[in-house]
């Protein structure tokens, strides 16, 4: 059996031995078939958010009125859910009526997609209502049900579905395709940060390029805020993209579509400060790169993992080779790579100087840094201590 399962398993064990029924269901036991490294255990089980608190002695509630309680337990911590339905979704956030049910038919039910809505029993038992597992053997993304209704519930499922082409390489079944073209405006009432939330996901994936193109030619595209276009899609397409990580696709995207303010783009998207910060870093090193080589002082100051992200995208928007080495061997040959590596400290410099701290502290730091990252100085106490008292302080 799965480690993940195994670990799991006397958590659904216990709930068992409590007189309720306990599966584990959605993206673990997709994944379980698919031979996939399976992330988060999802737990489904027809005992209330009450119930599972009586039952283990450490419960945190992360989503109660979802029915999730989180169960710590000593092999790690697991989200037991209970048996649900869910009606539609009118703040698009959140379904409205969620309702406890006893039945794991009902539970999966609801799910969105067939290869999504199979449950494993504790002896290792599949339940599959809707074909599922066929689904997977032939790669296939289907609705559970009739898509239109589906959609109509709770339109970010249409996004759902690209995201998934790109992690699984999937495709999505005929009817659920003209489904996602008919009924993709929709997605203009669904909160921004879930459609991002799927959207960073499909970034990830080993099949962006086609979900890239779905996203466009199912009109999803217009419903998102602004960055992904056809044009862009095609140009992106016929790049090495493979080679970056999510940000860097991300910063691709920007890149390619042209945009002069990154903030602008990303703000509409709802992304965190830190990620727009981030983008806005890596789109100035770009432009560096552009312009010359980076150099130590570059690395030194910024750091080696936003250089090689901007080395690598310079290199698959050029259409340039990328070669890490020559990044790392730069990197390794440095003497000094961070501020916490110089051996002195302000201190030092006001006790050799006799003077009171001041600004000049920074610069006589900065003018050290840059002495050292060149090779003209050593990096020890008393060479520096020889530095300071001949050359700076006769400035
Ligand atoms: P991943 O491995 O990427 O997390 P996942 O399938 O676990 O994929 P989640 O978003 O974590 O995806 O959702 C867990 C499960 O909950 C899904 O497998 C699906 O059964 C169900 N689900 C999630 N979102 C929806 C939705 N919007 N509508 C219906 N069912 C959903
Ligand atoms: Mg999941």
């Amino acid at each position: 059996m799965n480690e993940c399962f195994k670990q799991a398993l006397p958590v659904l064990k216990e709930i068992e031995a409590h007189g309720f029924e306990a599966y584990f269901v959605g993206g673990c036991v997709r994944d379980y078939y698919l031979g996939r490294t399976i992330n988060d255990i999802d737990i489904a089980v027809s005992a209330t958010p009450e119930e599972i608190k009586g039952i283990f002695k450490q419960t945190v509630d992360i989503g109660i009125e979802h029915g999730t309680v989180l169960v710590l337990h000593k092999h790690g911590q697991f989200e037991v859910t209970t048996f649900r339905t869910e009606g539609t979704y009118s703040d698009n956030r959140r379904p409205d009526d969620v309702q406890f049910v006893r039945s794991l038919e009902e539970d999966l039910k609801r799910r969105d997609f067939t290869m999504n809505a199979m449950a494993l029993s504790t002896s290792f038992e599949l339940t599959d209502l809707f074909d599922g597992r066929k689904d997977l053997l032939n790669r296939e993304i289907r609705t559970v049900g009739c898509p239109e209704e589906r959609f109509s519930e709770d339109a970010l499922r249409m996004l759902r579905a690209v995201r998934f082409v790109s992690q699984l390489d999937f495709s999505i079944e005929k009817n659920t395709y003209d489904a996602i073209k008919r009924f993709a405006s929709r997605l203009s009432h669904v909160a921004v940060e879930r459609m991002t939330a799927e959207f960073e996901k499909l970034l990830h994936g080993p099949a962006m390029d086609r979900a890239l193109t779905y996203t466009v030619d199912t009109g999803i595209a217009e419903w998102l805020p602004e960055l992904i276009t056809d044009s862009v899609v095609s140009e992106v397409k016929g790049k090495n993209w493979r080679i970056l990580k999510a940000e860097e696709r991300m910063l691709l995207l920007i890149l390619t579509g042209q945009y002069q303010d990154i903030k602008a783009v990303l703000r509409p998207w709802r992304m965190s400060n830190k990620t727009i910060m981030n983008m806005v870093l890596l789109a100035g090193l770009v432009g560096t790169r552009k312009k010359r080589l980076f150099t130590k002082a570059d690395l030194y100051y910024v750091g080696l993992e936003p250089i090689i992200s901007a080395e690598k995208t310079a290199a698959v928007l050029e259409n340039r080779h990328y070669d890490e080495k020559k990044i790392k061997e730069l990197y390794n040959s440095m003497i000094i790579k961070s501020r916490t590596d110089l051996v002195f400290k302000g201190t030092h410099l006001i006790k050799w100087t006799g003077r009171s701290g001041g600004p000049w502290v920074k610069d006589c730091t900065a003018a050290i840094e840059k002495l050292i990252l060149d090779e003209k100085l050593n990096n020890h106490l008393s060479d520096i201590r020889d530095w300071v008292e001949t050359e700076w302080l006769q400035k």
